[in-house]
């Protein structure tokens, strides 16, 4: 399956927030968190069993939230599912 490679910006800031790595096409609702390339600091979440484990995902410049943690229960992937409208993406 092709991989694509996505930005997100928040909406209200033009913050950076993340860069993830998409498979297949369609909306981007949910990320999961060992597929988050960029800031390195997600790498440790992603073998979270507990939703409460992973921090908020939120804009580190205006505090917009952007996801609420997750736990996709096909596999326990631990994720965010993303608030419409908080954020922008951009692929790249
Ligand atoms: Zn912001």
């Amino acid at each position: 399956m092709p991989s694509r490679f996505i930005s997100i910006y928040c909406s209200q800031c033009e913050a950076f927030i993340l860069r993830y790595r998409k498979e297949g096409s369609g909306a981007l609702i949910r990320i999961y968190l060992n597929r988050i390339q960029a800031p390195e600091h997600f790498q440790q979440y992603k073998h979270a069993t507990g939703k409460s484990e992973l921090p908020s995902l939120d804009c580190l410049q205006c505090k917009q939230r952007v996801g609420t943690p997750m736990i996709h229960d096909t596999g326990n992937r631990p994720a965010y599912r993303l608030i419409k409208g908080s954020f922008r993406k951009r692929e790249e």
